[in-house]
């Protein structure tokens, strides 16, 4: 089967197709680094983890690109209160936004362009729209763009549909304006921004770019820069980003280039406390940082996530969280127990047992039906269980047992949920140093037939030994 994923633009959940088949380009719309981003923040970059692994585990090549939003009313706002430059209120926010990313695991982006970075880029495209009489400058020295002339204005957030559920978008949207229509492309110098270092000359006057600006300009420059394109195979968010910011940003992108911005638009649903949308606002945020310092391992945070889709609300709560950290701790327990019993294994061939080709194809058949996490995180418990009563039967072998490992792992390599504590190089040393004592064992025994058996085993499995008098050494050969 192919990858299905729900296009938010058509309302169906289709086959995805790259413009170009096993390369894909993927924007996702980064954290605004006014302050420290929140684990509903980062409910959603794990949603755009898990599609970037699953993209690049199907064989694809990904170009993801991810902005980090350093110029805005709040970051100004929170720059100005700070008495601090834009650069500098903003720079430690930007590292713990790294940081809180390396603790939850997520792949790296290959680039993070800072919209400070960018601003040559935004003016082009500002300059661009005016050419073509779709922005205008108004009195006040800002530059909007006048939404009446582009026709298909409202396409993706069918805003003129008036579907736009409640609560998720329009009504509770910290950056929805009532009247959604005209929109500042270029916003007129104030005080407040001169006093932070948040402007910029520009042939329509001094000024700083609009939000939504700086995601066009920042995805355009950089496909266009590295493939010749100016369509992007993938652009994620928030689903409060569907209205206005990303329809915002088909318009300018659109508006410009004469092409389609985007083929498929993907957007997560929120994380909620009791029932409420986690955000600064509502005072109800907990953060990366606050869970790491409180011992959460991020295996558990991910599985957290993960158990539910990512197009439905996912209520946060302390039983969720621990039941999710039991969940990886058995997972961990379980591949402990798939090391030792592969452990003798030769690399010779073997079918694969039935568990683990089931667990392969039903991993796919879950992931390729719009991630659908929940039902591929079911599908590796199921495999646990199986498994687990084919070693209480001693019905593996040991190459038997290899092959299941290597079917977890790789589910694991796009769900990556296996508990911190289990770190491959720690396996392995225990592993040696139990054969190193059997060995010994063996030796003073005198079964030398046994100890050279167990010797093999572990030149196979790439470990070189010394013996020395003051014991057994050991070392990974090319190490
Ligand atoms: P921001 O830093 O406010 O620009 O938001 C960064 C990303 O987090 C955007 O994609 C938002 O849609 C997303 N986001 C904000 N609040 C939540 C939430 N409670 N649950 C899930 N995603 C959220
Ligand atoms: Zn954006």
């Amino acid at each position: 089967m192919a990858l299905h994923l729900h296009n938010t633009l058509t309302r169906q959940t289709e086959p995805f197709e790259a413009l170009e088949p096993g390369r894909v380009t993927m924007y996702t719309c980064g954290p605004t680094v006014w302050n420290y981003a929140h684990i509903g923040n980062f409910r959603t970059f794990l949603f755009e983890d898990l599609l970037r692994r699953y993209l690049e585990h199907r064989g694809n090549e990904v170009f993801h690109i991810m902005n980090l939003t350093d110029v805005d009313d709040r970051t100004i706002a929170a720059a100005a209160g700070a008495g601090k430059s834009l650069q500098d209120h903003t720079a430690p926010f930007i590292q713990a936004f790294f940081d809180d990313c390396e603790y939850l695991r997520i792949r790296p982006a290959h680039v993070y362009p800072r919209a400070t970075q960018h601003v040559d880029s935004m003016i082009e495209l500002v300059a661009s729209l005016m050419d073509r009489g779709l922005a205008y400058r108004s009195d006040d020295g800002s530059v909007y763009f006048a939404v009446d002339r582009f026709e298909t204005y409202g396409r993706l957030s069918q805003v003129e549909k008036r579907e736009l559920k409640v609560g998720s978008r329009v009504a509770s949207d910290e950056y929805a304006k009532e009247d959604a229509r005209d929109f500042a492309l270029w916003k007129a110098v104030s005080p407040d921004d001169e006093a932070v270092g948040a402007a910029w000359d520009a042939p329509f006057g001094r000024g700083r770019p609009g939000w939504h600006l700086e995601c066009s300009a920042i995805a355009l420059s950089h496909i266009k820069e590295r493939y010749g394109v100016e369509t992007l195979d993938i652009h994620a968010g928030g689903i409060d980003l569907i209205f206005p910011h990303h329809e915002n940003e088909i318009a300018q992108s659109e508006g410009a280039t004469g092409k389609q911005f985007v083929r498929c638009w993907l957007h997560g649903e929120f994380l909620t406390i009791g029932g409420t949308k986690m955000s600064k606002r509502f005072g109800n945020i907990l953060t990366a940082r606050d869970l790491k310092e409180e011992g959460v391992d991020a295996a558990a945070v991910r599985m957290l996530c993960f158990s539910t889709h990512y197009r439905q609300q996912l209520s946060f709560t302390d039983d969720a969280l621990e039941s999710a950290g039991e969940g990886v701790g058995r997972l961990g327990e379980f591949r402990r127990r798939l090391i030792e019993a592969s452990g003798a294994s030769s690399s010779e061939a073997v079918d694969p047992p039935p568990e683990a080709s089931e667990l392969r194809a039903e991993f796919e058949a879950a992931m390729d039906e719009d991630l659908n996490a929940p039902r591929a995180l079911a599908a590796v418990f199921s495999f646990v269980r199986a498994a687990n009563r084919r070693l209480d039967a001693s019905g593996w072998t040991a190459a038997a047992a290899a092959e299941a490992l290597s079917a977890l792992d790789r589910a694991m390599e796009v769900l990556d949920i296996l508990p911190t504590s289990v770190d491959v190089k720690a396996e392995l040393r225990d592993w040696v140093e139990e054969r190193i004592a059997a060995r010994q064992a063996a030796r003073e025994a005198g079964d030398y037939a046994c100890a050279d058996q167990i010797r093999d085993e572990l030149t196979e499995k790439g470990i070189e030994l010394e013996d020395t008098p003051q014991g057994t050494r050991w070392k990974v050969r090319g190490d």
